[in-house]
């Protein structure tokens, strides 16, 4: 009697029927969103699904500070990384061990994926997704890693095992399109006070720093954002464009930092196709909602597929030319170290729920700054050189594994060395951080022999980090953390120093 049924199935369906009789539910589903994903079962099912799926390897790309694994798992049809056809896509979750709805729509995410119908996607990109990179934070539902460090603002200084873990991965294969997925909190104090809270299922961002080429900011601002909020808005999920800040009339409203020690912008600053999404917290504890905020989280992610898919060739050669850009400057690059954010005659009208009426309402906010402009450029040196002595220094060049090739000067090029005069503050969003006076002296020789110093030249993917991270002024610089802040001494040189060509 089965004769029959099995004749009109297609082999497509039988297919399906087999792979879905295998695969086992991903941890939320299973639970139905009745409890956390813990650590445990994250990984059992990721190795479980890596066993069972020819589609997919799981990577161990490091551990947590407590130890605990921090799994990449590889979806490709072919060699992964390997095929240059294919567009490489990395996304991961949860750096706040408290913003649980990453994770629990990254692990649907896998499960969805694994299903035959969605095997096309994996004929133009290979997809690298690590669900948790704070799983000890989300062990106890915090914020910050096992050594109370915030991830996501540890992205230059990188001292963290779990922010080491995803640049080593993102170095191994140099990911054309990256997506940080986060949460967002809008039931603070202030905004209640104010009436009304943000109510966006999802948010999205692109990259703000101005030193990442155009031509990815047009493309993602003008092409991808358009694209993804009406994506989910046509899945039922409501959604705006990333943009802290505020309640209007206390505090402006922009599109975000443009540090660069985020997951978004450190790895956009390398001219990657970067984006940050945030789906909404749960108000009083973190299962509330969890199924709607897993899924909208889960439709973001999948938003990105679907569009880098559609528009592969395109961003491909968007970033390549523009990785060409940092890999081979051409002379008289100007690199902006310190910015703000001003307005542009707009104003922006936003959704809000009203704590009145219970509903969402337009609300137009006049102090709208979504222009991020430069306040101090510095022309991009060839490179700088760091003394071999500056222990601090040379592990943060190893930490991030920056390029170091042989010193040479070239005819009519010179050395040159910053000294503090005075040390005055700048603000920065809002904080007052440290902003030196600065003079600067063209040495005859090095202070040292040449094998004192390492050198690091500009001239490579990670060149316009290497700049904002080292001059002395810049605004994200190293010096502005506790940690390094001693590089600044009024009346001394600077312990970093720079080569200029001619
Ligand atoms: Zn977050």
């Amino acid at each position: 009697m089965m004769k029959p049924v099995l004749f009109f199935l297609t082999v497509f369906q039988i297919i399906s029927l087999l792979v879905s009789a295998q695969t086992p539910l991903p941890p939320p589903i299973k639970n139905n969103f009745n409890k956390l994903t813990s650590y445990g079962e994250l990984s059992t099912y990721i190795q479980e699904i890596g066993k069972q799926s020819d589609l997919v390897k799981v990577e161990v790309i490091g551990h947590s500070a407590e130890g605990k694994n921090l799994y990449a798992l590889k979806f490709s049809t072919s060699e992964f990384g390997k095929d240059p056809s294919k567009i490489k896509v990395f996304i991961f979750a949860q750096q706040h061990g408290n913003e649980q709805s990453g994770k629990e729509g990254a692990l649907m995410l896998a499960g969805e994926l694994l299903k035959p119908e969605n095997r096309y996607l994996f004929e133009k990109m290979d997809l690298a997704l690590v669900p948790q990179v704070n799983p000890d934070g989300s062990e106890m539902n915090k914020r910050r890693n096992a050594n109370g460090v915030d991830l996501n603002r540890n992205h230059v200084i990188l001292t963290e095992p779990e922010t080491i873990a995803l640049h080593q991965f993102f170095d191994k294969y140099l990911f054309e399109v990256t997506l940080d997925v986060h949460e967002y909190s809008p039931y603070s104090e202030e905004w209640e006070k104010y009436g009304y809270r943000k109510n966006f299922d999802i948010t999205v961002g692109a990259t703000t720093n101005i030193n990442v080429s155009d031509s990815i900011r047009k493309l993602s601002d003008k092409d991808y954002l358009p694209f993804i909020l009406s994506y989910l808005k046509e899945m039922d999920f409501s959604s705006f464009i990333y943009c802290p800040g505020g309640p209007p009339e206390l505090a402006y409203i922009r599109h975000s930092t443009f540090d660069i020690n985020d997951g978004r912008q450190s790895f956009g600053i390398q001219n990657t196709f970067s984006f940050i999404q945030e789906g909404m917290n749960g108000k009083d504890d973190s299962i509330e909602n969890l199924q709607r905020r897993a899924e909208g989280q889960m439709t973001g992610m999948r938003g990105l597929l679907e569009y880098t898919c559609l528009n592969k060739n395109k961003i491909k050669n968007v970033v390549e030319e523009s990785r060409k850009i940092l890999t081979s400057p051409l002379p008289g690059q100007n690199i902006s170290i310190q910015s703000i954010h001003v307005a542009n005659g707009q104003s922006l009208d936003i959704p809000l729920f009203s704590y009145y009426s219970g509903k969402d309402t337009l609300v137009t906010v006049r102090d709208y700054r979504p222009v991020v402009k430069t306040l101090y450029d510095v022309p991009k040196p060839v490179g700088y050189l760091i003394p071999k002595d500056c222990t601090l220094l040379v592990e943060w060049a190893g930490r991030h594994a920056l390029e170091q090739i042989p010193l040479k000067i070239e005819k009519g090029g010179h050395i040159g060395q910053y000294r503090i005069s005075s040390i005055d503050s700048i603000d920065f969003e809002g904080d007052k951080i440290v902003d030196p006076d600065i003079t600067v002296n063209e040495l005859k020789e090095l202070p040292a022999p040449p094998s004192e110093f390492l050198f690091i030249p500009t001239a490579q993917l990670k060149g316009n980090l290497v700049v904002l991270a080292l001059e002395p002024k810049s605004m994200l610089g190293l010096a502005t953390y506790k940690k390094y802040a001693n590089f600044l001494q009024n009346g001394q040189p600077y312990p970093v120093l720079f080569v200029v060509k001619k």
